[in-house]
C-alpha cells in the first residue's frame, strides 16, 4: 500500500519522541509499504517564533513571517530523515517546495492551487522514504507561503489526493476524535466513526483536533482519514463519508474560548451594508462565525458577529475604517466570550433539539448572547466563565 502519515508538533517535541517516530516509519516500510510522511514543527516551535517576530516588529510583514514559520517544519524534516537514515533505511526529506505544493499568494493563510508530486513518486520508486514539511508551499511570485495553523494536517491530505495513496493516517497527541474534550469532561468517549461534516462543524466548533481546511479538502475529494494517537495502539477515529442513519441527534459537543465578539452600533439600516462589512471581511481570509442583526429602530441597527481572537485586530482596523465610512457609531470588541456547539447528523431526524440545548443550558443559569445553527450544528455565545459549566451539561443532557 502507499500510506501517507502526518506527525504533529507534540509527536516531535524531543529527539526522542523523533527518534521513536522514525521506528514507527520504518516499521510500516518494513511491513511492505510505501511511506510518504508529512511532518509538523517540533512542539512549540512555531509559536515560539511567533514570539520573536512580533519582538521584532508588532505586525510583522507577512511574506517574512512565513518565510520565518517555514523553517520550523524544515528542522523536523532533516531530523526525521536522519533519525530514518540511523536505523538502516533511506529516507529523502522535501521542502513544500520540492513536493510540488504550490499555492496562492494569501501569505500566512495560503491556499493549494495544485500540487505537482512527479518528485515524490520518483524519490518513492527509488525505495526512499519521503519525508515533507508541512504547513508550506510556493507561491506563483516563488515565494515560501504557509498554509494556516496546522496547516500541516492539510498538507498531508493534499498529498494523499495527489498521490492517490491507499491510506492517510494523522498522529497526534490524542487517541482520536471524542464526544468532548476528555481534559474538560471525563466522560467523553472515543468516536470510531465520524463524517466528513461533523468533524467540520466540529472543527469550526473550536474543537481541537485538526485544521479545518485540512477536512474540508478531505471531504471535496473524498479522501477518508484515520486520526491516531503517535504513542497508542488504539484504532483512532476513522473520518470519512457516512450517510445518515438511525442514531443519537447528538455526536459531540465542544467549548471554543478563542472568539470575540464585535459590536458595530448604529449602523444605517439599508441594503448593501451588511455586504459592504462582510465582503471587506472575506476579502481578507478572515471567518466571520456567529452574526447578529437587531431589529431596526429608527432606520439604525447594530449588528454583532464573532471572529477567531487570532483575527480580532485585523478586523478590527477593517471594521472601523468601514464604519467611518457609513456613519454608524460606535464599535465595542468582548473578549469575555465563549462558544459551546453541539453537533450530529442525527440531528436532522431528531425535532427538538434546540429546545433541550437551551433548557439544559437555563438550568445550569446560563445566559445565551448569541445562537447560530447549521443542518447538524447549535452554537451558542455565553459568558467565558460559564464555558466549562456549560460544556458538562451538554455533554451530560445529549452524551451520557
Ligand atoms: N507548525 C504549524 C503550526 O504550529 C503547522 C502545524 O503544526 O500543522 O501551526
Ligand atoms: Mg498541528
Amino acid at each position: 500500500m502507499l500510506i501517507v502519515q502526518k506527525y504533529g508538533g507534540s509527536s516531535l517535541a524531543t529527539t526522542d519522541r523523533m527518534k521513536f517516530v522514525a521506528e514507527k516509519v520504518v516499521e510500516t516500510k518494513r511491513a511492505g509499504h510505501q511511506v510518504v510522511v508529512v511532518v509538523s514543527a517540533m512542539g512549540k516551535t512555531t509559536d515560539n517564533l511567533i514570539t520573536l517576530a512580533k519582538e521584532v516588529h508588532p505586525a510583522p510583514p507577512e511574506r517574512e513571517m512565513d518565510m520565518l514559520l517555514s523553517t520550523g517544519e524544515l528542522v523536523s524534516v532533516a531530523l526525521l530523515c536522519m533519525a530514518i537514515e540511523n536505523i538502516g533505511e533511506p529516507a529523502e526529506g522535501m521542502t513544500g517546495y520540492f513536493a510540488g505544493i504550490q499555492t496562492d499568494s494569501f501569505h500566512t493563510k495560503a491556499r493549494i492551487q495544485k500540487i505537482e508530486p512527479s518528485r515524490i513518486i520518483e524519490e518513492l520508486n527509488k525505495g526512499n522514504i519521503v519525508v515533507i514539511a508541512g504547513f508550506q508551499g510556493i507561491s506563483p511570485e516563488n515565494s515560501i507561503t504557509t498554509l494556516g495553523r496546522g496547516g500541516s494536517d492539510l498538507t498531508a491530505i493534499a498529498i494523499a489526493a495527489a498521490i492517490k495513496a491507499d491510506m492517510c493516517e494523522i498522529y497526534t497527541d490524542v487517541e482520536g476524535v471524542f464526544t468532548a474534550d476528555p481534559h474538560i469532561v471525563p466522560e467523553a468517549r472515543l468516536i470510531p466513526e465520524i463524517s466528513y461534516d461533523e468533524m467540520l462543524e466540529m472543527a469550526s466548533a473550536g474543537a481541537k483536533v485538526m485544521q479545518s481546511r485540512a477536512v474540508e479538502f478531505a471531504k471535496r475529494y473524498n479522501i477518508p482519514f484515520a486520526v491516531k494517537a503517535t504513542f497508542g495502539k488504539g484504532g483512532g477515529t476513522m473520518v470519512k463519508e457516512i450517510a445518515l442513519k438511525e442514531g443519537a441527534a447528538v455526536s459531540s459537543v465542544s467549548l471554543d474560548e478563542k472568539q470575540v465578539k464585535i459590536t458595530i452600533f448604529r449602523v444605517p439600516d439599508r441594503p448593501g451594508i451588511a455586504s459592504q462589512i462582510f465582503t471587506a471581511l472575506g476579502k481578507e481570509n478572515i471567518n466571520v462565525d456567529v452574526i447578529v442583526q437587531n431589529v431596526s429602530k429608527e432606520s439604525f441597527t447594530d449588528i454583532s458577529f464573532t471572529v477567531n481572537i487570532s483575527d480580532a485586530d485585523k478586523t478590527l482596523k477593517i471594521v472601523k475604517a468601514i464604519a467611518k465610512e457609513i456613519g454608524a457609531q460606535d464599535i465595542i470588541c468582548d473578549t469575555d466570550i465563549a462558544k459551546v456547539s453541539i453537533i450530529g447528523i442525527g440531528m436532522m431526524n431528531h425535532p427538538g433539539v434546540a429546545g433541550r440545548m437551551f433548557d439544559a443550558l437555563a438550568r445550569e443559569n446560563i445566559n445565551i448572547e448569541m445562537i447560530s445553527t447549521s443542518e447538524i450544528k447549535i452554537s451558542c455565545v455565553i459568558k467565558k466563565s460559564d464555558g466549562v459549566k456549560a460544556l458538562k451539561a451538554l455533554h451530560k443532557e445529549f452524551i451520557q
